[in-house]
């Protein structure tokens, strides 16, 4: 397949079309990663909303374009959103960019994809870097099911019922972290998840000083303790396997290899256990069973 047909091109240099909201991916750490169609509509556009307009400046600056910067954030979502959609109701275009990765991943990009859509204006997606898909795939753990965290909720009863969920959830989970709390982070995970679990944490992804390290939760809290979390984090979680072995395995399946590690001369209570560890059925009922045939 052509990586670019000439219909692609003639799309490319129609773009930006009137009344489209863009979400432009921008890098997250390598300016090689600057798509050249995000350059041509980071050029062309009516107008560049973003998160912080000095960072954004720098960038535009970099890439010689003179588009006006409008900044675009939590604290002044609501009147942005009025003005952003007047634009688009009078036909301009409008890039969405956020401080780096793709847009609407952990910034208030959604609320204005939503407006928008609701508005009948057109959105389009220039994708490129993001942090969560990126760290996923060099991470070594499942990538083939995959949920996004992003930020954990900071209040503390809130959070706990997060990591409770993500203790139980079975894909593989990728979390946002900034470096001061990647200890405390680690230090709940191993709580929550078990201090075995397999865990990826990935470290300044796209720069010089890229690091990618997959260990057990408590590997990484050994070395995160000896070498200061500095720089930008992003962390793969495996999934919960015990469940999921459970879903995998049939009752008669775990009670034959009850069975099987008994013939073998294993003591019926160690022998429970063993099968409970390997497929999260419960002991006491593998146990119970045991003894209802024996009974028998
Ligand atoms: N929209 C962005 C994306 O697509 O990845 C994410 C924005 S979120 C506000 C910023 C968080 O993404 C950081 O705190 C960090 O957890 C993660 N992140 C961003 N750049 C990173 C990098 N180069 N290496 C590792 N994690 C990164």
């Amino acid at each position: 397949m052509d990586l670019i047909d000439n219909q692609q091109h003639e799309q490319n240099r129609l773009e930006p079309c009137p009344g489209t909201l863009y979400l432009v991916a921008t890098p997250i750490g390598n300016l090689g990663d600057l798509s050249p169609r995000a350059i041509s509509l980071l050029k062309k556009v009516s107008l560049v909303a973003c998160e912080d307009t000095r960072k954004s400046g720098k960038l535009l600056k970099i890439i010689n374009s003179k588009v006006p910067l409008l900044s675009y954030h939590k604290h002044n979502l609501k009147s942005r959103l009025v003005q952003l959609l007047q634009i688009l109701e009078e036909n301009g275009s409008i890039a969405l960019i956020s401080d780096a990765g793709l847009p609407g991943i952990s910034d208030p990009g959604e609320e204005l994809v939503k407006a928008s859509r609701k508005n009948n204006h057109e959105v389009i997606c220039i994708p490129g870097a993001c942090a969560a898909t990126t760290a996923l795939v060099i991470s070594g753990l499942e990538s083939q099911r995959f949920c996004f965290e992003g930020f954990l909720p900071k209040k503390e009863s809130i959070r706990k019922k997060r990591l409770k969920d993500i203790s139980e959830e079975k894909r593989t989970t990728v979390i946002y972290e900034s470096p001061h709390q990647l200890l405390k982070l680690l230090e709940e995970l191993s709580t929550f998840c078990g201090k075995e679990r397999p865990i990826s944490v990935a470290r300044e992804l796209t720069k010089i000083y890229e690091e990618s390290i997959t260990k057990t939760i408590q590997e990484l809290i050994e070395f995160y303790k000896a070498n200061k979390p500095k720089g930008e984090f992003t962390l793969v979680l495996g999934g919960n396997m015990k469940d999921r072995i459970k879903d995998e395995v049939s009752e008669s399946e775990a009670l034959n290899r009850l069975n099987s590690l008994i013939d073998k001369g294993e003591k019926s209570n160690i022998a429970a256990r063993k099968v409970a560890d390997e497929t999260g059925y419960n002991k006491k009922w593998l146990y119970s069973k045991l003894h209802k045939k024996l009974d028998k």
